[in-house]
């Protein structure tokens, strides 16, 4: 068993696109600009946000932090996105997910300059993902890919079962599991809340990516021996043993399936660090096209 690991591949792509950032730097060029919007104080988000931060300030780019109000109504953020869109110094613009329910995420997406959606969520993004044109990918499913593709895991002609269908995780991984390129190439079964016989679809998978937000939910009797399993799920959980209270768990039940495995990633230490690398390198791609 292999653990698909975070830290080093996540390094690995900072200290990639901190070395091309001083190198714009010293040709004299734009360097990167991310800015990002956090509403309300949710302690998840808080931590995200941070770590999307502090990666900014460690690669070198610049990073703005806006903090409204929970309780604002959608009009404060829709002028504050505005803003953000018609600044050209600010190359990449992140909307700190979930929004207080009086404000619409769909509208929120959709204003986000396609040319600076660096989480990939625009639909003009997603859309272009579909047909395999260049974009910017989701973070999450980006962060995965480039996993797989550091550990030359073969994808080729197998069978990859994805548990969860969000616009976030689930549905984008599935399409680029299953594009025609490495890694790619993949048949794919996208399984959801919805889906009977989970357990009998995910014994037949020679790939699975669990991203349903269950700690612990797959478990070694639902994994068939040298499966690749990929973890997305970040679930805090209470523990009285941790100074924070809480431990961060998985949707895999990790002690019981890592044995079987052939790849597996670790939760933490395992997507999550990806997400931020892959934020990290769209805001570059972001720069570098804004500013050709
Ligand atoms: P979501 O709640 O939007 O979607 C969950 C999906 O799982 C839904 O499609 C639902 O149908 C499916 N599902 C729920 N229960 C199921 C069940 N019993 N069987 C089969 N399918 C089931 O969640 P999301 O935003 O996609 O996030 C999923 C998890 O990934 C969460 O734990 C989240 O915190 C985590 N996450 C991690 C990262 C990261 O960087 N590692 C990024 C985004 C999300």
């Amino acid at each position: 068993m292999q653990i698909l690991d975070g830290k080093i591949v996540s390094q690995a792509v900072k200290d990639a696109v901190k070395e091309k950032t001083s190198l714009l730097k010293a040709a004299g060029k734009k360097t990167p600009h991310l800015a990002a919007i956090l509403v309300g104080s949710d302690g998840a988000s808080e931590t995200y946000v941070a770590s999307k931060v502090k990666s900014c300030e460690e690669i070198g780019y610049t990073s703005t932090l806006i903090r409204l109000d929970p309780n604002i109504e959608e009009a404060v953020l829709i002028e504050a996105i505005e803003k953000l869109n018609a600044d050209d110094d600010v190359d990449g613009i992140l909307v700190q997910l979930p929004l207080p329910k009086q404000i619409s995420e769909e509208k929120i997406i959709n204003l986000i300059h396609p040319d600076k959606d660096v989480d990939g969520f625009h639909p003009m993004s997603v859309g272009k993902m579909v047909q395999g044109l260049p974009t910017f990918l989701p973070a999450t499913p980006y962060g995965i890919i480039m996993m797989l593709e550091h550990y030359k895991v073969e994808t080729k002609g197998k069978h990859a079962v994805v548990i969860g269908r969000s616009n976030i995780v689930g549905r984008p991984i599935s399409i680029l599991l299953n594009r025609n390129s490495y890694p790619g190439n993949c048949t794919v079964t996208v399984c959801h809340s919805h889906t009977p016989n989970l357990k009998e679809i995910c014994l037949q998978a020679d790939i699975i990516v669990a991203a349903l937000g269950r700690p612990g939910f797959l478990t070694a009797d639902m994994v068939k021996e040298n499966a690749v399993v990929v973890d997305v799920g970040i679930t805090r959980v209470a523990d009285a043993t941790k100074k924070s209270g809480f431990a961060i768990k998985g949707d895999v039940d990790y002690v019981n399936v890592a044995p079987k495995c052939s790849f597996i990633t670790p939760v933490p230490g395992g997507v999550g660090l990806m997400t931020i690398a892959a934020l990290m390198m769209n805001t570059y791609n972001a720069c570098v096209a804004k500013n050709k």
